[in-house]
């Protein structure tokens, strides 16, 4: 289907579930914007996940965000319990203004549903000409380093580079081996992944998909990604007055939904800090160095290249999903 074709089938699921106009189109285009990128797992796959979040109660599928000055650099977004793309949306440009004003600026984003991907925000943070981190928790899903208990979120670090001639550079990473999403679609499609991804309920590694989803995820890297991620809870969680990953899925209590939970956001603005006219040269020359080496890529590179097939050629989604979106409606 094209694009907009896919945007209107998940506009319309969220409209017959629960969703006002302003929520179900931004929700839409976060997972339209997914699609098109070909970042499958936040895409139209997390469609039925929200529409259960709305039907048990929990997500505010009319929710109206509100934003508040904390601190000369620090705004912090309510969500009223929606989703989040409605509360990125409105936060986007009351960031940007705080960042130029100030050199840098936080936001505090809180009270919201299944904060996604990290790359929208700080993509579009850098599209102004700002250097930006985003970070989030989410549910328990990886064990801390010599553990066996998934205590961590998958929790995803985002950074974003202005260029000034191409798309930013811009990486967007779990800090466990392997996203969540992949490893559920890796099971409905009856692949296996890799030994280093998790381990079952048993404690032992696993290829299996399916019980590493029962038992838990392992950190990239061993215990360097589970200290990242441990710092993600610390950021977006205790530091913002939201949930860790372990209270996010208390408060699901079994409801079945996207996590509810917090997402910190950090602005820079490169031009305050000493080298105005040359620190998107000088980032350039980074840039050239990399590229030079055979084999090599930016991050971000894939996306914007799918980006531009898929504008041009639609996307395709698999038969069953297609078949559950419509018994939504
Ligand atoms: P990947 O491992 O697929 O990619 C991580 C980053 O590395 C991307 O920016 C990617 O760029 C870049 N990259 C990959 N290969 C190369 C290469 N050869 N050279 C240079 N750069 C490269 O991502 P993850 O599986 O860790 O995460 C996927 C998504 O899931 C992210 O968007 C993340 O935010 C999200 N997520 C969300 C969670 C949540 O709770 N909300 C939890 C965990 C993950 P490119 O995109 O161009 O390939």
């Amino acid at each position: 289907m094209s694009l907009e074709e896919a945007h209107a089938l998940a506009t319309e699921c969220l409209l017959q579930n629960g969703c006002n106009e302003a929520n179900a189109r931004a929700a839409a285009d976060r997972m339209i914007q997914a699609e098109g990128d070909l970042c499958h797992s936040h895409g139209l796959f997390r469609l039925p996940w929200y529409v259960a979040g709305v039907k048990s109660g929990r997500a505010n599928g009319t929710a109206n965000p509100r934003v508040e000055q904390l601190a000369p650099a620090v705004i912090r977004v309510d969500g009223d319990g929606g989703f989040a793309p409605l509360g990125q949306a409105i936060a986007h440009q009351p960031l940007v203004d705080c960042a130029r004003k100030n050199g840098i600026a936080a936001l505090a984003f809180v009270n919201m549903f299944h904060i996604a991907a990290m790359w929208p925000e700080v993509e579009k943070l850098a599209m102004e000409g700002l250097c930006a981190f985003a970070f989030t928790p989410s549910y328990p899903y990886v064990a801390p380093a010599g553990g066996t208990r998934p205590i961590y979120g998958t929790n995803p670090m985002g950074f974003a580079w202005p260029r000034a001639d191409a798309p930013p550079m811009v990486f967007d990473q779990s800090s466990a081996t392997m996203a969540r999403g992949e490893i559920q679609i890796a099971a409905r499609d009856g692949h296996s992944v890799p030994d280093d991804v998790g381990i079952g309920p048993d404690g032992q590694p696993t290829t299996d998909p399916n019980a590493v989803l029962e038992g838990a995820q392992l950190g990239f890297g061993g215990y360097k990604g589970a200290s990242l991620a441990m710092m993600v809870e610390l950021l977006a969680g205790a530091m913002i007055g939201e949930f860790l990953s372990i209270e996010s899925i208390q408060d699901d209590a079994g409801k079945g939904g996207p996590p509810k939970g917090g997402e910190l956001i950090m602005a820079l603005d490169p031009a305050r800090f000493g080298d105005p006219a040359g620190f998107l040269a000088h980032g350039e020359k980074l840039f050239e160095a990399v590229l030079a080496q055979e084999g090599t890529r930016l991050p971000g590179a894939r996306r914007f290249e799918n980006r531009l097939k898929t504008a041009a050629s639609g996307i395709d989604i698999p038969q069953s999903l297609h078949q559950s979106i419509l018994e939504l409606m």
